[in-house]
């Protein structure tokens, strides 16, 4: 009988409380992480072998421009970084992983073009980067069309290996692997004669402990990439709150922050904070 006097009152209370805890904000991270939304965690997903850019360091922990970015975005959007899953989301993966909701989000050296615009949305841009080539040191590589015969790794799914089919080198050898840190090896081994993707993931590698001085970039500026924020296809919504908390992070310095922390060690000299919307072709 006690048990039953409950009141309007309190159960409205009560009904309050946990609503403001469904709703995120701060809510405790007490969630496995299983929930596919809502449930007070947010997947994003990230590329986990891109020193500078988007990196899982072997105690586990994440670190790069993009993990910044990601993780900014996510406390406007209600997360806290406790609240954050990263997922790896390789190249060829990224549309494929929101359109099956696997991600919420994805910040992972992602470049906006027409073919994924068909499949997915980006917010942004947030970085402007080119496609360049690493060669070793002493190579003699020093123009796209250098590499035509040449052995050239890239990675499947990228922008970077389908320039090169179409324009700068189509008579390449051209080897596709799912992610740079194997091309790169490949480099060091003299198994290819070049790699090449967005300057700001090669400068990453080239300054690398391990690398240190045994490779350079050419310099060539042989695409514009505008990295954006890929949303699911249709979730206005979240595309929206993205890029309000993009303008916000360049506009309160976070941005410049973000840029100094993760590219000043590897001397990479990157463009101006992009503007929202405004995609340079
Ligand atoms: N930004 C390019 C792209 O989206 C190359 C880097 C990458 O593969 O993530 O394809």
């Amino acid at each position: 009988m006690k048990l039953r006097k409950v009141t309007a009152a309190s159960a409205a209370v009560l009904a309050l409380a946990l609503s403001a805890t469904a709703c995120g904000g701060d809510s405790k991270d007490d969630s496995s992480g299983s929930g596919s939304s809502g449930g007070g965690k947010i997947k994003i997903g990230i590329k986990y072998d891109q020193p500078g850019l988007g990196l899982k360091e072997p105690d586990g922990s994440f670190s790069g421009f993009d993990v910044d970015v990601a993780t900014y975005v996510a406390k406007q959007l209600g997360y806290e970084p406790n609240q954050i899953e990263f997922v790896e989301t390789k190249s060829a993966d990224r549309e494929n992983a929101l359109a099956r909701g696997d991600v919420k989000l994805i910040a992972a050296t992602y470049s906006i073009n027409d073919e994924r615009k068909k499949k997915v949305d980006f917010a942004g841009p947030y970085l402007l980067a080119h496609q360049d080539l690493l060669v070793k040191k002493d190579s003699k590589i020093s123009e796209a069309t250098d590499l035509n015969g040449e052995k050239l790794c890239s990675v499947t799914g990228s922008t970077s290996a389908q320039n090169v089919k179409d324009d700068f080198a189509p008579k390449a050898q051209l080897k596709q692997n799912s992610g740079y840190s194997e091309c790169i090896a490949a480099l060091q081994s003299g198994a290819v004669d070049a790699v090449t993707t967005d300057d700001s993931i090669l400068a990453g590698f080239a300054a690398q402990d391990k690398y240190k001085g045994q490779f350079k970039l050419a310099g060539l500026k042989l695409s514009n990439e505008n990295y954006g924020i890929g949303v699911k296809k249709g979730d206005t919504a979240t595309l929206n709150k993205v890029n309000a908390a993009l303008e916000k992070m360049v506009s309160d310095g976070s941005w410049q922050k973000a840029v100094d922390d993760n590219f000043g060690p590897a001397g990479y000299k990157n463009e101006p904070a992009p503007k929202v919307g405004v995609i340079v072709k």
